[in-house]
C-alpha cells in the first residue's frame, strides 16, 4: 500500500513541476508577444526617397527631411 502512495507523491510532484514549466512558458510568450505593440507604438518615420517605414532612432535625417539610408539619403 505504501508504495501507492509514494508512486502517487512521485506523479503529484513530476505533474506539478510540468504545469509549473508551462506556466513559465505562457508567462513568456505573452511577454513576447506583448513586445512588437511596444514597438509599434514607437515613433515611425517614412524614407522620402524610397517610402519606407521604419523607427526614428533607425533614420537618417538631412535638412529637416528623414531618409532609411545615408544612399538614399545621397540619392534624393
Ligand atoms: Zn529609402
Amino acid at each position: 500500500m505504501i508504495k501507492y502512495i509514494v508512486l502517487i507523491a512521485v506523479i503529484a510532484v513530476i505533474f506539478w513541476m510540468v504545469t509549473g514549466k508551462a506556466r513559465a512558458a505562457a508567462r513568456q510568450a505573452k511577454e513576447q508577444a506583448d513586445r512588437p505593440a511596444e514597438r509599434a507604438a514607437e515613433d515611425m518615420v517614412r524614407c522620402a526617397h524610397c517610402g519606407l517605414f521604419l523607427p526614428k532612432a533607425d533614420s537618417v535625417e538631412a535638412r529637416g527631411v528623414r531618409f532609411c539610408s545615408r544612399e538614399h539619403e545621397r540619392l534624393h
